[in-house]
């Protein structure tokens, strides 16, 4: 488990609810650690996502030629981020 205490709790509901696969990656700009979920969340972890206090922050990218689009949870805290394809 690589979440940090703040992102926990929303790791293991994304867990839960039946989504297992994912990756970590390091040596971002301004993160330490990125969690890449493969598949995309249902509806009430999206809302979850959505509803995070500080010092988590909800963000969504667009996507690029070279990136997917995708959204997710940031810490800035521990500079860590949840992150899952848009649909
Ligand atoms: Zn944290």
């Amino acid at each position: 488990m690589d979440a940090c205490e703040h992102l926990k709790s929303i790791f293991n509901s994304v867990i839960e609810s039946g989504i297992s696969n994912f990756h970590t990656s390091a040596g971002w700009s301004k993160l330490d650690k990125v969690i890449e979920f493969n598949e995309p969340v249902n509806a009430q972890i999206t809302d979850m996502l959505k509803s995070v206090e500080l010092p988590l922050k909800y963000y969504s990218y667009q996507g690029s030629p070279h990136n997917k689009p995708d959204h997710g949870v940031v810490c800035n805290q521990c500079k860590i981020s949840l992150s899952f394809p848009s649909t």
